[in-house]
């Protein structure tokens, strides 16, 4: 059930971003922003549909999460889970959020939000071109401001972005990394993607699974780790690093949410065939550091089931491979 916006808006407060974003926050829990469907309420006969895209009625939820503009930038960030989500308004959203993602990435989204908010503005006003890619970092670079003013007691700005890995780096010594990643193939179903490597970068193995089950996001991620763990226990691996670039399942299992979803339940599972080793790490790298996997998971599909391999891996897998070791 929807809190007032007062009680979303204490919470909003407590948040730390900067002061800009808030008041665009409380103005869009408000219902206070110029959106044309807003707008379309005082005018009347006035067309409400949006400038962006021109699909859909234009109000916060849509400019911000449901048009193309707002998708590309969730896809192309490390929340695109937000992508099979839905929500009445953006005041379900938020509070989704504040309740279900960490601190940190909640600052992260806000501002991305923030920032969509300001690419729409300066392409409807000006005719910039908006562009995914720089709206995630421009918010990034802000996020990474406000934080440094917070550690430095409030004093001088030193630029710093986010610290999550951006490569794939090499495990330690007595420990394999296993990185999985999802496809989702259309009619084709989803393809589970995973491949072990040692810490000097040595493929041990790799496989791809194809099912006919088309998941949700999040399901579907935290489905591939629990391939890749089936996969390491059967090859006897005992100490396990097991990386994913879905930052919600790599918090999930890291223990910072909990309760009875099919996700949750999933989460539950892989918990349990992580019982059998004798270490497991979790592990969360930004999509540039999981290429091989991400590969693997969008492998043409030949048939449904598994394939692995231990020798001879396919020459576009090598040259990936390689590529995350030079
Ligand atoms: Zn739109």
């Amino acid at each position: 059930m929807n809190s007032s916006p007062r009680v979303i808006w204490k919470k909003i407060w407590n948040t730390n971003v900067l002061p800009r974003v808030k008041v665009f926050m409380w103005r869009a829990c408000q219902n206070a922003l110029p959106t044309r469907k807003g707008i379309g309420s005082r005018i009347s006969g006035y067309d409400t549909t949006c400038y962006v895209c021109h699909q859909e009625v234009e109000d916060v939820l849509h400019a911000i999460k449901e048009c193309a503009l707002a998708r590309d930038v969730w896809r192309c960030s490390n929340y695109k889970f937000v992508l099979s989500l839905k929500f009445r308004d953006v005041v379900d959203w938020w509070e989704y959020l504040l309740k279900e993602v960490d601190e940190v990435d909640v600052e992260i989204m806000f501002t991305i939000c923030w920032a969509i908010w300001g690419a729409r503005n300066s392409f409807v006003i000006e005719g910039t071109q908006p562009d995914s890619m720089s709206i995630i970092a421009y918010a990034l670079k802000v996020c990474g401001e406000v934080r440094d003013v917070r550690a430095n007691g409030g004093k001088g700005a030193i630029l710093k972005v986010v610290q999550y890995a951006e490569r794939w780096s090499k495990p330690s010594e007595g420990w394999v990394k296993m990185n999985v990643d999802v496809g989702v193939l259309g009619e084709a179903g989803t393809g589970l993607g995973a491949i072990a490597r040692d810490s000097n970068g040595v493929v041990l193995c790799a496989a791809v699974h194809h099912v006919k089950e088309r998941w949700g996001v999040k399901e579907a991620e935290a489905k591939a780790v629990w391939c890749g763990l089936q996969l390491a226990r059967d090859r006897g691996i005992k100490r396990v690093v097991l990386e994913s670039d879905s930052l919600l399942v790599v918090q999930a299992l890291r223990g910072a949410s909990a309760g009875r979803s099919t996700f949750h339940l999933l989460i539950e599972d892989i918990t349990n065939v992580a019982a059998s080793f004798d270490d497991v790490k979790w592990s969360f790298v930004r999509r540039n550091g999981n290429r091989v996997a991400h590969y693997l998971a969008h492998f043409q599909p030949w048939d449904l089931g598994q394939r692995m391999w231990v020798d001879h891996l396919p020459n576009d897998v090598i040259a990936l491979v390689a590529n995350d070791i030079i």
